[in-house]
């Protein structure tokens, strides 16, 4: 048989699998390059895919093979060592590699439309609009502002660098337009981009910013992982600034990961001002346009910074020389469906690949990577104090055991709330839940508002009148009347974000009162205006859930207000002690300034818990190293690696059934060094209409797991069971849900 040129594909489908095509009709060999995308035959249809290698036979029946349709791009969009990190990424998190691919792709390109056109959209002024004094336009600021930039940039800027280092917006470019000031132009990808530094105020930096920036710099161009462990206000933006100032200088990139709260048009800002080459966006709230004009650049490789959230770490980069990972320690940054990778993670995986540093920064580690630092594994940089002169805020306990709560808050926390704001400051307090009570209850009968899909009750969105289940989405109107006695006895239980403001805004009806949650910035743009009139100093009084907690810096709060920190201490899953005591340190630290310094205070029912203690008294390093030693004693993660099976289906009994006969696979697989834990219910059986149950695998050594990994689904794919349920695997699992 004469050699054969056979296509391994990856498409999207949920097949562990590659598949394999002839090349298509009349294509010269030069166009077959791995990382080029494929149009394909699929079932009764046609899909894209992507060329992940070239080999000269099938395991495919003769006449099986069918020709390729396409190849769609000239050249490849992915480079040899990103299908590589790809690859690994689908290997160690068991995820089909189509499906992996297809989710580093911008959308567009995943379904096999033409990149753009790879001009970028720009403005420039007119004749007109060059004569245009922006003195005289004080009524239209950013109109001036524009006008201003454009003065500087004869052959016009593009517009994202537009965005990027104005005020403007579309409607802003628009009007000017209108005006006849303004024209578009195409501008190719190099022009239109004058990188200017126009901030050149930089602190003078402190001997621990130094040291850290030192340590990281001395190890450019090889392998090595850093915790920068720094208090938040320590200055941790300002060292990343000035590695990117030295690596972009050095012609390299920059890839920075934050969570997706974090990306705030702040931080964007401060790197634009500081940085002298392009810093490309790459979250959700983007355009698909805009995505992919951001990704093509990034994968081109000028110089510069690529500032994304979670799914970026999979940007191609040639010329990547150093990863961030900000907040490493938080939550979202742990895809928790579909294809669960944990983008820390892979940052590091991909650092050791590429050759390069990367420098995971939190104020309050994860206990993962604490563990690692401790053990030598990353260097661990310090950063205990606030840079400048700013001081630490000081944390109490208010126990509120024998308190009368109004909305949650007990009357010593409403007089300090009033000294404090009549003193002039601002007052921010917390309280992780929105809506306006957890629970609707019938005076008369006992009645509860319960969710009929899930094991949950339903939450009161009294403004909206609306009965709400948080965990699947559900509404229902809310009744006059109690639905099993008909008495007009419904009363709310507990309390959420709307209920504190209703009674805040009666308590302190003269002062401007500002409510940060999810429904309260529902609309686009809302939360930027709602963070710029805090600003402004247009309201005293702050309260929300966590969205609160992270990102935002408020240096006129004072006073910050914890209602609810004990559902963390007695929580189900064994995290949740790490997770109250990180939203507590995090949510301190939006405070205080150097001439202001601010207060703490929590109010709990166990003001004696040994946990809380030691992060009050002795800190969050102290708090982590007793947790560690917990985690360690019970042979816990980050001591123990864990694999979490998750099965769904509206059949009560399927999910155990299924994950029994899993575990009963798996364990004649397994040698001494794997615990099966389950199968069980899931900690809250029944969501969305479906029953749902879990089983744990768990091992002290990551190796062993993975090995059986690759054995075992295999198998589990073929229980015949598995057609009539939903399930999943999650590797290194960070929920219980
Ligand atoms: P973090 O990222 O750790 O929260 P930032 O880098 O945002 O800290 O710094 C907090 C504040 O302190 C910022 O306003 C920053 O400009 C300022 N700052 C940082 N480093 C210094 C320094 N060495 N001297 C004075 N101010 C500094
Ligand atoms: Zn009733
Ligand atoms: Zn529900």
């Amino acid at each position: 048989m004469p050699p054969q040129t056979i296509l391994k594909i990856a498409v999207a489908a949920p097949l562990h699998t590659v598949f394999d095509y002839l090349p298509p009709k009349g294509c010269v060999s030069g166009q077959l390059m791995p990382g080029v995308r494929v149009a394909v035959p699929f079932g009764k249809g046609e899909r894209c895919g992507v060329l992940v290698g070239i080999e000269g036979e099938t395991t495919l029946g003769p006449g099986r093979l069918k020709p390729a349709l396409a190849v769609l791009d000239r050249d490849p969009l992915f480079a040899a060592e990103d299908l590589s990190l790809l690859r690994w990424a689908a290997r160690y998190y068991q995820h089909p590699l189509g499906e992996v691919i297809a989710s580093a792709l911008p959308v567009r390109l995943r379904r096999g439309e033409s990149p753009l056109d790879q001009g970028r959209p720009g403005w420039r002024l007119t004749a007109i609009g060059a004569v245009q004094d922006p003195a005289g336009m004080g009524r239209a600021p950013r109109q001036a502002e524009i006008i201003r930039l454009l003065r500087e940039e004869p052959d016009g800027l593009a517009q994202e660098d537009i965005y990027l280092r104005s005020q403007g917006c579309r409607s802003v470019l628009r009007n000017l337009e209108r005006k006849g000031w303004l024209e578009s132009v195409l501008l190719s990808p190099q022009e239109g981009t004058a990188w200017k530094i126009t901030d050149a105020t930089t602190p003078a930096l402190n001997a621990d910013q130094q040291s850290a920036i030192d340590r990281v710099a001395q190890s450019l161009g090889s392998f090595s992982a850093f915790l920068l462990d720094g208090v938040t206000g320590s200055g941790k933006t300002e060292v990343y600034l000035k590695l990117v100032e030295r690596l972009v200088a050095e012609g390299r990139q920059v890839l920075i990961l934050v969570p997706e709260i974090g990306l705030t048009p702040q931080l964007l800002r401060r790197f634009q001002r500081r940085i002298p080459a392009p810093v490309l966006v790459l979250h959700s709230g983007l355009t698909d346009v805009e995505r992919e004009r951001a990704w093509q650049r990034a994968r081109q490789g000028p110089a510069g910074v690529v500032l994304g959230t979670r799914s970026a770490v999979f940007t191609p980069m040639p010329k990547l020389g150093l990863i961030v990972v900000d907040e490493e320690h938080d939550l979202s940054l742990k895809q928790q469906e579909g294809f669960r990778y944990s983008a820390r993670d892979m940052a590091v995986v991909r650092a050791q690949r590429a050759g390069c540093p990367v420098l995971l920064g939190s104020a309050t580690p994860s206990l993962e990577s604490l563990r690692n630092a401790l053990e030598g594994r990353y260097h661990h940089l310090r950063m205990p104090q606030r840079a400048g002169t700013a001081v630490a805020p000081s944390l109490d306990l208010l126990d509120i055991r024998s308190a009368r709560l109004e909305a949650g808050v007990s009357p010593a926390l409403m007089r300090i709330t009033a000294e404090t704001l009549d003193a002039g400051n601002q007052v921010l307090l917390f309280l992780n839940r929105r809506g306006y009570a957890p629970i609707v209850t019938c005076h008369a009968c006992g009645w509860v508002a319960q969710c009929r899909r899930c094991d949950a009750r339903m939450t009161l969105h009294l403004s909206k009148r609306l009965l709400w289940c948080h965990h699947c989405g559900s509404q229902r109107r809310l009744d006059a009347v109690c639905p099993e006695c008909g008495e007009d006895e419904l009363r709310p239980l507990g309390q959420g974000t709307e209920r504190l403001q209703e009674v805040l805004e009666d308590r302190f009806s003269e002062v401007g009162i500002a409510r940060i949650d999810r429904d309260s910035t529902r609309r686009k743009g809302s939360l930027a205006k709602l963070l710029g009139e805090i600003r402004e100093g247009r309201h005293s009084l702050l309260l929300g859930t966590q969205m609160l907690a992270k990102g935002h810096h408020f240096p006129d709060v004072t006073l910050v207000g914890i209602l609810d920190v004990d559902h963390g201490l007695f929580g189900a899953d064994y995290r949740a002690a790490e997770r109250m005591a990180q939203l507590i340190v995090q949510v301190a630290g939006r405070s205080g300034r150097a001439e202001k310094p601010g207060r703490v205070i929590i109010q709990t029912r166990h003001p004696d818990h040994p946990l809380l203690r030691i992060l009050l008294h002795r800190g969050y390093d102290a708090f982590a190293e007793e947790a560690l030693s917990e985690r360690r004693a019970a042979g816990l993660p980050p001591y123990s690696h864990q694999v979490l099976l998750r099965a769904e289906a509206h059949h009560e009994s399927f999910p155990l059934e299924f994950l029994l006969q899993a575990a009963e696979l798996g364990k004649a697989l397994a040698g001494r060094h794997l615990e099966f834990w389950g199968p069980v219910p899931a900690p809250m059986e029944r969501r969305a209409g479906r029953y749902r149950a879990h089983l744990l695998v768990q091992s002290a050594e990551r190796t062993l797991l993975q090995r059986l990994l690759g054995e075992w689904l295999p198998q589990v794919r073929t229980i015949k069971l598995g057609r009539k349920v939903r399930w999943s695997v999650d590797v290194d699992p960070q929920e219980m849900f």
